[in-house]
């Protein structure tokens, strides 16, 4: 790239990085420099690949440094331009008697980052209104059980910060939607349909009855009867809740309420029932009992609140509040259980945390910290805009939480060694933490023949420039083939010396996990015991958890 290209694409980099805690976002970076430069249209690719990789090379730096930096390029790009987001996180309504507040996932698996906005959401507003929030597994798909989703929801909403106070399980609750059915037939609201599904709903589709819909409720009875004695197989009959056949959404005319599932091994319940609640009955039934005022949940719900309506209609129930925000969808990530399951089966994935996923789990076990998701979220709100998550904003939360606390440490991906003349030992003097000099300071002492590692990247920017400052080290020339000390002194930089990272040679076999399931292998620093488990900073690297320590460090790479 052209040393005119570097500057220009780095001074929005670092505009975008200082506005952004820190996260640049290369498509941001582009989209400034074709607004001051238009020629560059012509060189998108080349832009493009330029502000990918300055905005990598930045995710490394101390977001104070990016400040100073683009400070000493213009004072006004730290201007922002957008007024101040107003707060998105709205009151609601009917509060005065308290909230009882829910999220409502199905066992099929963990939660994932889709699942988190409405964990997050509903938690926000019961803790503000100190309400109760229950946590209702609904498991009345068999088809779609992971038993060990019943043991790692309550963990990851324990890992979110989510106070469960209630947790309600679906399937101890048979007979309570059994009786609701029961109830529906006694008002005429419900029928037993033993037509052909298709027929049935290509009737509906022309606001037309099906022969059954003119059942009385001792024969409808009588059928649920048979439909629970398992007289009738899989898809002979259906338990179906009336609503509107003239209803101007086909969608919404008459649901099917229960259905017969004679093959699928429950792993609570066995085969002791094959006749299972849908969705639509047993959520409006349990919303209801479980007393819920405010029912917060994406638009794709929102066909199914129509229908849920019809039954706090017929039994004259008091309907919650109900709000429902955008879809959400979640780019470069692999979120879908069956697939992943199929995957940790097969060997694919190594497990729920494999790195490469967009589980709760696995973005923990990277370093992402639960607050940052929390953040992200009621930063994005309740609006019921359609959005695209964005990774980026989701690591720019992430940093402003590590950056203040992360022990920064060396890394050097790749190593290269080189040999140091002219000096016969050198000390380290970096801090572990830039503005907590009391966590004290990293501070070994090399002695001749002084050897360090770089990466090769690095190695070579040295030779073809002549000097580099290692940081936290000294200064070196390039000559005659040699890398030659030339002192310590900072303002080199000032003369335009670039800066590079180092580790030495006997320092520790580093391996670092990536998102994409790479591994970069290198030397860092020795860590403190009290980092395990922990978020480091790897300067000019990025974030990474450590995982493991022993002879050698091992460490997932967080952002
Ligand atoms: N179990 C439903 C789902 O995961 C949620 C039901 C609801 O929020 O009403 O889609």
């Amino acid at each position: 790239m052209s040393a005119d290209l570097r500057e220009i694409v780095r001074k929005y980099a670092l505009q975008n990085a200082a506005l952004h805690k820190g996260s640049a976002n290369p498509k941001a970076v582009v989209g400034k420099v074709m607004g001051e430069v238009p020629e560059l249209r012509s060189r998108s690719k080349e832009v493009s690949a330029a502000a990918e990789e300055i905005c990598a090379e930045l995710c490394g730096m101390d977001l104070d440094d990016i400040i100073t930096e683009t400070e000493s390029i213009n004072p006004d790009l730290l201007k922002k331009t957008k007024s101040e987001k107003k707060d998105v996180m709205i009151d609601l309504p009917n509060t005065e008697n308290g909230v009882v507040m829910r999220m409502a996932p199905g066992p099929s698996g963990p939660l994932h980052i889709g699942h988190t906005r409405v964990a997050i959401i509903n938690d926000y507003y019961v803790k503000k209104y100190k309400g109760k929030y229950i946590n209702r597994l609904e498991d009345t798909n068999p088809e779609k059980i992971d038993p060990d989703a019943y043991k790692m929801i309550p963990e990851d909403l324990e890992w979110l910060g989510v106070h469960v106070d209630e947790t309600v399980i679906q399937s101890d609750r048979f007979e309570i939607y059994y009786d609701i059915a029961r109830k529906l037939i006694d008002m005429g609201q419900a029928y037993v349909c033993t037509c052909n599904g298709d027929d049935w709903r290509k009737l509906k589709e022309q606001k037309k009855a099906c022969p059954c819909r003119s059942q009385s409720p001792e024969e409808a009875h009588e059928l649920f009867d048979k439909m629970l004695a398992h007289g009738f197989g899989e898809g002979e009959a259906v338990l179906v809740v009336k609503t509107d056949l003239d209803h101007p959404n086909p969608a919404v005319r008459d649901f099917v309420g229960l259905r017969i599932n004679d093959t699928a091994v429950h792993p609570r319940t066995g085969t002791r029932y094959v006749v299972y609640p849908m969705m639509n009955l047993s959520v409006a039934v349990d919303d209801h009992l479980l007393g819920l005022t405010h029912v917060i949940r994406g638009k794709d719900h929102l066909n199914n609140t129509i229908r849920q309506e019809y039954i706090f209609k017929y039994f004259g129930w008091k309907k919650p509040w109900y709000h429902h925000y955008g879809f959400v969808k979640i780019p470069d990530s692999i979120l879908k259980t069956s697939t992943v399951g199929a995957g940790i089966k097969n060997g694919e994935y190594t497990g729920w945390d494999d790195v490469r996923l967009g589980t709760v789990r696995a973005i923990a076990k990277r370093g992402i910290q639960s607050d940052a998701i929390r953040n992200y979220w009621l930063d994005v709100g309740m609006k019921d805009v359609d959005i695209e998550f964005s990774w980026d904003n989701l690591y720019a939360f992430n940093r402003q939480i590590l950056d203040p606390v992360t022990d920064r440490y060396f890394f050097v991906d790749n190593p290269e060694v080189i040999e140091i003349k002219g000096v016969d030992s050198l000390k380290e003097c970096a801090p572990l933490h830039p503005d907590h000099p009391e966590r004290g300071v990293r501070d070994s002492v090399i002695t001749a023949p002084i050897k360090v590692c770089m990466t090769p990247e690095d190695v070579k920017g040295f030779q073809e420039r002549g000097t580099v400052r290692l940081k936290d080290l000294c200064n070196l020339k390039w000559e005659n083939g040699e890398a030659v000390y030339t002192g310590t002194d900072h303002s080199v930089l000032k003369e335009g010396v670039k800066i590079s990272h180092w580790a030495p040679v006997d320092g520790k076999d580093c391996e670092i996990l990536m998102p994409d399931g790479t591994v970069k292998k290198g030397i860092c620093e020795d860590i403190r015991k009290e980092d395990l488990g922990k978020v480091v900073q790897f300067e000019r690297f990025g974030f990474a958890r450590i995982g493991k320590m022993g002879d050698k460090i091992e460490a997932y790479f967080t952002q």
